[in-house]
């Protein structure tokens, strides 16, 4: 439990009591009555009709990770608002988390386990039937000493839910888990690690920058925390006391940012890499006086203001200026969307961490702060799949390498390009099985679905990244009974495991989910005696988290390595 001292844990419990502290746990800064601190999985003795109550989750419409209160109506969820005291949104919600509703109630959910009747359809078969199949799949394949042809494949999941898929995974001897999610930015991570020894998405602080540089990132619409962002955008503008905050967009199609920009340079698309570097050569040559200087400038000797506009579309004079103006002011340069999304992506997200590093943004205020790990989750034995390990995996998948094909909240055959061919790889496989609750392209070639609950059904808990600048975690907790008969995605786990022999200690995920946060409390130092207390309290705030004495206190990172600087092509179609 790095990082989170015992003094800040019991600032949000309190001295005297749940609630009587200052932070994320205190009740009484949600502004809406709360009437019930327990969810109506079982129906409450003090049942109302005509009486709205708010339960506080996660949002799982994106994986931004914004704190929701949701409103229920006689046992019906009616309306999704932000969680006021949640530091990522902050009562804030984006149109993708309001249509959460949609999702609950959308009558195409899959309401039943299904087996493939090989002639086209699907015939319901019941729950018993559906774990036992998969058991003795996987008990069969453990005798014959072929566990390592078993592959998980999920979409993104954070927190102790994807910590409790390893545990599966010893329990049944499954050897394999790939996290495959295509809106993931793994060219950031990629650079981060290269350029910071970070493989992790920073804090970019919008809200305290003057001067925002952005290269393709639509902070605004999409890029990783929108609702965030925009927060941090708007303080940006009319927050400052002492002065408006610049925003400059590098981009060739306008986005939302661009266009509430001051400034909107349509660069050639492709060269947002070079203008960065055309940049970060004017500041190592004018303006950046580090020990490293030299290195800086021969480093950049080809990326001059006049190459440079010849590549890109944007004058000298604009680059010179930029430049600048960039070093002169509290500055951030963000990067994202179209921009970083080629085969340059990882060397263009590189560019631009020079930039902020050139201009000592790196763990200061209003520039790039790497969240210290709170330490609440222990690593699973995952890896997040790029498109390079799909094409491997649908290579496997045609060489019958692979048995068992499990699959959880990703849909691979809409999602990855046709030319890669997995739908006809995966026909190969012996045994799909989709936990999903949805038909989509993949779930439908499957041989047995196990339908599993919405998010706002499902217990569970998240380490938003990135993150908020400190130390945050949130609780998700189910506000509605469930509408089918579906099972949250531990629960067919922990069913599965059990019914092929293994000792599981827990019997739910909810179970789980309480035990862990136990565990939390007592590494705290926690009275035991005070743990109903903390986690009714936790329930009801939604969110727990540590907030740091100020916001330069993120993870330390290493100095840029000028050697790291990318190779982004700075030549003209048509050059030698
Ligand atoms: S930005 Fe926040 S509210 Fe919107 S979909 Fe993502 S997590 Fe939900």
């Amino acid at each position: 439990m790095a990082n989170v001292n015992r003094r800040d844990f019991f600032k949000f419990v309190g001295a005297g009591g749940v609630g009587t502290g200052a932070g994320y746990l205190y009740a009484e800064l949600v502004k809406r009555p709360q009437e019930l601190l327990v969810p109506q999985v079982v129906p409450p003795e003090d049942y109302s009709p005509g009486l709205a109550t708010w339960y506080n989750t996660v949002c799982n419409q994106c994986s931004g990770g914004c704190g929701i209160s949701v409103r229920i109506r006689e046992g019906e969820a009616k309306k999704i608002e932000g969680n006021p005291v949640h530091p990522v949104n902050q009562g804030r919600l984006c149109a993708l988390g309001q249509s959460g509703l949609n999702a609950l109630y959308n009558p195409d959910r899959l309401k039943t386990p299904l087996r493939n009747n090989n002639e086209g359809g699907f015939q319901g078969i019941g729950w018993e039937k559906a774990i036992d199949e998969l058991a003795q799949k996987l008990n069969e394949s453990r005798a014959r000493g072929q566990s390592g042809r078993v592959q998980l494949l999920t979409g993104n999941i954070r927190g102790h839910v994807n910590e409790l898929i390893g545990h599966f995974m010893e329990w049944v001897g499954v050897a394999s888990h790939m996290q495959y999610d295509f809106t993931r930015p793994a060219n950031l991570y990629e650079a981060n690690q290269l350029t910071f020894g970070q493989s992790m998405l920073p804090y970019y602080d919008i809200r305290n920058t003057h001067y925002l540089l952005s290269f393709g990132a639509d902070y605004l619409g999409t890029w990783l925390s929108p609702i965030h962002n925009s927060l941090g955008y708007g303080h940006l503008r009319q927050g400052q006391t002492e002065k408006r905050g610049t925003c400059i967009q590098v981009e060739p199609r306008m986005s939302l940012s661009g266009a509430n920009a001051d400034e909107w340079l349509p660069a050639v698309p492709g060269s947002e890499g070079s203008l960065a570097l055309g940049i970060a050569n004017v500041i190592a040559n004018g303006h950046y006086t580090g020990a490293d200087q030299v290195e800086w400038a021969n480093a950049l000797t080809t990326y001059t203001p006049s190459n440079i506009a010849r590549l890109t579309g944007i004058s000298e004079a604009d680059i010179e200026r930029i430049a600048e103006e960039f070093f002169t002011n509290a500055s951030l340069a963000i990067a994202g969307g179209a921009a970083t999304a080629g085969t340059e992506g990882v060397a263009t997200h590189i560019a631009v961490n020079a930039l902020n590093y050139l201009a000592g943004n790196v763990g200061q205020k209003g520039g790039v702060i790497f969240n210290s790990d709170p330490g609440f989750v222990q690593t699973s034995a995952f890896e997040h799949a790029n498109y390079q390990q799909m094409i491997t995996l649908a290579e496997k998948m045609r060489n019958n390498e692979v048995d068992i094909l499990i699959l959880h909240d990703t849909n691979p055959i809409f999602s990855m390009p046709s030319s890669s061919n997995f739908q006809e790889a995966m026909e190969n496989v012996p045994l799909v099985v989709a936990l999903s609750g949805f038909m989509d392209e993949t779930t439908a070639m499957a041989d047995l679905i196990l339908p599993t609950d919405n998010y706002l059904e499902s217990w569970g808990d998240d380490v938003p990244e990135p993150g908020v600048g400190f130390s945050v975690a949130s609780i998700s907790q189910p506000v509605v009974n469930r509408l089918y008969d579906t099972r949250p995605l531990g629960d067919i786990l922990i069913d599965t495991a059990r019914m092929m022999g293994a000792e599981v200690n827990w019997d739910s995920t909810e179970a789980y989910i309480q035990d862990v946060w136990s565990r939390i409390y007592a590494q705290q130092g926690g009275d035991p005696l005070g743990f109903d207390d903390f986690w009714r309290s936790a329930l009801e705030a939604g969110v727990w988290g540590q907030e740091a004495a100020s916001t330069n206190q993120g993870a330390t990172v290493k100095p840029f390595p000028v050697n790291q600087l990318p190779g982004v092509s700075n030549k003209l179609e048509g050059d030698e």
